[in-house]
């Protein structure tokens, strides 16, 4: 038999848990993961004895990894591309022989995607639609940089860390100018920069696939269906196939996928991204891409039987994308519900009886839970439900699980 190719993937969080559940099944490719003993990724590897125990942060152990991978892969942007770029273009040493072990997406995207401000500077020079931003001079001319916009913007706007945030954790809405006093205390000397605000109807994401030639040329880009996301406090807490609101019309469905499709093709390499959009008086604004596996598209891997963003990621570095992949819902709803941690360790613990009560042939539930331990507000595990109804039903039957996933959180 032939030997199979080995992906090394930086981190082994819940996103790398779902890749190792893909590969699994398939038996055609083997999954290195570097992250710490316990991680959620190992739970669901392979034994297959090529795992590195250590940080993904860690340049050496990133060196160990690559040495024994053909393709290496992050199931997070914030990770050092230097590295990357070094074992991508130079290589690493493996029996006295530099060897080269490309990096997908390429170390370019991700280095890219890591600064939020420079991300959208480029989608906005390539006629991508963006909310107005400026950056925020560091420093004693910061309280100035912070008038000028406030100025230039108007309130409230948003200020967000431009590197190494998620969860909205980088993010804080300057509501007056009398906020500019505690910018140091909540988001310490960071670089900065500050969107204008936007008031938008909703929130919608795309998943795409972008496959790419051996040659490096960009072969297609092929979209998943369009969702809608619900952010609370700046975190995704809901995710609905197809939006729930009929203002989301076949033509603005097709935009968004063409407006995604766009901003994956102006990338480098292959994989799987995630293009979150603001919705707004029937126009999109392009929030931020995410170069991987994404929150917004865990339902396909109960939505889309031919292929979830998992799978997709797989044979996209592998450069195996059937000819005529369709990536069609199989479904005609899904619901996305995150599972934050609640105010004690097991306040969750009722969600698994009650998704378990209401499987039902009208609404088919599927919970997931990473194994990692509860904190209040940390994504500990998510339920999709799927119907064959429209969207409305199916979120009238999965309310007490909407009403549960709420309560845990709150
Ligand atoms: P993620 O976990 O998705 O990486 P993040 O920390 O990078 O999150 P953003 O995506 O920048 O944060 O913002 C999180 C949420 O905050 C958005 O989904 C949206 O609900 C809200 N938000 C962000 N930017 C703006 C804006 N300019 N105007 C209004 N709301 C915004
Ligand atoms: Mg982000
Ligand atoms: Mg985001």
């Amino acid at each position: 038999m032939a030997q199979k190719p080995v992906i090394g993937l930086l981190g082994g969080g819940q996103l790398g848990l779902m890749l190792c559940e893909a590969a699994g099944p398939l038996g055609t490719v083997e999954i290195a993961v570097l992250d710490a003993e316990d991680c959620p990724a190992k739970h669901a590897a392979r034994k297959n004895g090529l795992h590195v125990t250590g940080s993904f942060k860690d340049p050496a152990k990133i060196k160990e990894l690559a040495a024994r991978c053909d393709v290496l892969t992050v199931e997070i942007e914030h990770v050092d591309t230097e590295i990357l770029e070094e074992i991508a273009t130079k290589g690493v040493e493996v029996d006295g022989k530099m060897k080269k072990v490309p990096v997908h997406p390429s170390w370019k995207t991700i280095r890219l995607i890591q600064d939020k401000y420079q991300q959208k500077e480029y989608f906005g020079q390539k006629g991508i639609p963006i909310a107005e931003q400026m950056a925020i001079k560091s420093g004693s001319e910061r309280k100035a940089s912070l008038h000028e916009v406030g100025q230039k913007f108007g309130f409230p706007f948003m200020l967000k860390g431009s590197k190494g945030s998620y969860d909205g954790r980088g993010n804080f809405k300057i509501r007056t100018a009398q906020d500019f006093d505690s910018v140091a205390e909540q988001m310490g000397d960071q670089p900065l920069y500050a969107e204008k605000w936007v008031t938008f109807d909703m929130e919608l994401a795309v998943m795409v696939v972008r496959v790419e030639d051996d040659d490096g040329k960009l072969n297609r880009v092929l979209p998943y269906p369009v969702v809608e996301t619900v952010h609370e406090d700046s975190i995704c807490t809901k995710v609905f196939f197809p939006p729930r609101n009929t203002a989301v019309t076949e033509e603005i469905k097709i935009q968004a996928q063409k407006v995604a499709c766009d901003v994956v093709a102006s990338l480098w390499g292959r994989g799987v991204f995630a293009v979150e959009m603001f919705l707004k008086d029937g126009q999109i604004l392009v929030n931020e891409v995410a170069p991987r596996p994404h929150n917004s598209g865990h339902y396909t891997i109960e939505a889309v039987h031919q292929m979830s963003q998992y799978k997709a990621q797989l044979v996209s570095i592998l450069n195996k994308v059937p000819k005529n992949l369709d990536l069609s819902p199989t479904v005609s709803s899904a619901i996305m519900l995150n599972i934050l941690g609640g105010a004690e360790p097991t306040s969750h613990d009722r969600l698994a009886n009650l998704a378990e009560e209401l499987t039902s042939k009208y609404m088919h539930v599927f919970l997931h839970q990473y194994g990692k331990e509860s904190k209040p507000g940390r994504k500990i595990g998510h339920i999709t439900a799927t119907g064959s109804s429209s969207i409305g039903q199916l979120e009238e039957r999965a309310r007490p699980l909407i009403t549960c996933v709420d309560e845990i959180r709150a």
